[in-house]
């Protein structure tokens, strides 16, 4: 009976309320106790911030009553957390519910993935995934620079790079892919793509507007492989010395920087050098997927570096070269981070290993104590389709879909021993641009799933409930929409 009576209380302070607007965020804070009563609009814009210790970084306490709006902080990005929270709790007329919020984050990697190569999404559409993240709480955005299709990063020291790799002949013609692993799509348009690529001043402003939104951008120069475009600009890049010409095809090319060429190590040093200066966030990404060895076991250059230096073959070659650049990094006081294939080359404890084809290489690399990102391609890839009927885009098509409650089952620290869970550093959503031509494309595809990964990055696992996240999100959705005109896909 007690139970019936209270019901009907909150029923009735519910009326009250223009919303049930605690309930209502995303990605759903680890403490909440609503109160009843709301602070009125004319009062709300009053936030007291109060300095704390104790409170863990990037977390917040926020306490609205009848006394006011507080907020208790122990770096700035708590204090932005919370406002991000309080935009989330205001009711349509402006007021305040009573409410008492502890919040801090799970994971410090909390990341959305943006291929600019293969399509050309653009600054714009960026600006607004980074305005959607901030309101997400997410904090890094890694962004895929470089690619066998195009290079988009303006190198002042090697301008051919985006005077020659950033256009390709052409690219393939759109295919709806109904077969999985299904290859038709190499067939081209016959129509020159670019020149697309960003300038020095462009990326200062994307960094500037990340870093007021408390979001590192995290940029990734691929190498050895997926190196085409830059191969094409400086042949002498290659094992070969061919002149090509970026990639049109999807895929992956086998002409991969030289592995035993100087120059090549050379230039990579001074492109990292220009990029270090560009993005002041303590990592890079330097790739190390999906890099073809054939082209290596031909070259006596590559060879002549193996057994000069007693490596393991083309994966001890390629290994050397991770130590290399995460060294040379460390130099600079920045971290190297890589795909999971480094992991094939002996990388040394101080690399990064970021975890895609599944969550073993991540299972791995957190037992040999390297630190993790995890991103397995399922969930993560929101390139895989998300399984709604009558969706409109095409997706890759691995046979593979990830659906919002897929997504929303992602736990980085899944199959990890708990004496090792302080390497896992958090997770990412990725989306590949193969099968995704524009902004409204990209959008589509990675909202909302990713406030489904925002909310396991960011809430701990036991709070999680679908059903509610399901109500909350599409309020979530709205907001993405009304906020910031994000095309974001229906929640089913
Ligand atoms: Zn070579």
């Amino acid at each position: 009976m007690s139970k019936y009576v209270k019901g009907v209380a909150v029923a009735i302070s519910c009326a009250a309320m223009p919303v049930l607007a605690a309930v209502n965020i995303v990605p759903l804070p680890n403490k909440i106790i609503e109160g009843e009563g709301a602070l009125p609009a004319e009062t709300a814009h009053n936030v007291k911030k109060v300095y704390d210790a104790t409170v863990p970084g990037e977390g917040y306490r926020l306490k609205v009553d009848a006394n006011g709006l507080e907020i208790a902080y122990s770096d700035a990005a708590g204090v932005f957390y919370a406002e991000q929270t309080l935009m989330q709790l205001v009711a349509p007329d402006g007021s305040v519910p009573y409410v008492e919020i502890e919040d801090a984050p799970q994971f410090k990697w909390r990341g959305v993935h943006w291929d600019d190569c293969r399509h050309f999404i653009g600054k714009e559409a960026l600006m607004k995934c980074l305005d959607a993240m901030a309101l997400n709480k997410l904090n890094i955005l890694h962004w895929h620079l470089t690619e066998d299709q195009g290079w988009r990063i303006e190198i002042k020291k090697y301008p051919e790079l985006t005077k020659k790799g950033s256009v390709r002949p052409a690219s393939p013609k759109p295919v709806v892919l109904k077969t999985p692993g299904c290859k038709d799509y190499w067939e081209s348009n016959n129509t020159p793509y670019g020149p697309y690529f960003y300038t020095q001043e462009e990326i200062k402003e994307i960094v500037a507007y990340a870093a007021a939104r408390h979001i590192t951008i995290v940029p990734e120069i691929e190498l050895p492989g997926h190196a085409l475009a830059a191969i094409a600009a400086y042949p002498e890049l290659g094992c070969t010395g061919e002149q090509f010409e970026p990639w049109w095809r999807w895929g992956v090319s086998e002409h991969i920087f030289c592995g035993g060429n100087d120059a090549a190590i050379k230039f990579l040093e001074d492109v990292l050098d220009e990029v270090c200066e560009l993005f002041p966030g303590p990592v890079v990404h330097i790739g190390g997927d999906e890099a073809p060895k054939a082209m290596w076991k031909k070259c006596p250059k590559c060879q002549k570096r193996i057994a000069d230096l007693g490596l393991a073959g083309e994966e001890g070659l390629q290994g050397w070269m991770t130590r290399h650049f995460t060294q040379y990094l460390a130099a600079k006081g920045k971290r190297a981070i890589g795909w999971d294939e480094v992991l094939d080359g002996d990388p040394g404890k101080d690399t990064i290993i970021m975890s895609w084809r599944g969550p073993g290489g991540g299972i791995k690399a957190a037992a040999r104590g390297n630190d993790v990102v995890m991103t397995p391609v399922n969930p993560c890839y929101l390139d895989n389709p998300q399984g709604l009927e009558d969706d409109p885009y095409e997706y890759i098509n691995y046979g593979f879909i990830d659906t919002l409650e897929l997504c929303y089952g992602f736990n980085p620290v899944a199959g990890i021993p708990e004496e090792q869970h302080s390497h896992i550093l958090g997770g990412q959503g990725n989306n590949w641009t193969e099968y995704t031509w524009n902004a409204s494309e990209y959008e589509w595809k990675i909202w909302p799933r990713m406030s489904a990964i925002a909310e396991c990055l960011w809430t701990k696992p036991e709070r999680k409930d679908w059903q509610d996240f399901k109500r909350r999100v599409a309020t979530m959705r709205k907001r993405l929409i009304h906020l910031y005109h994000i095309n974001a896909a229906p929640v089913e």
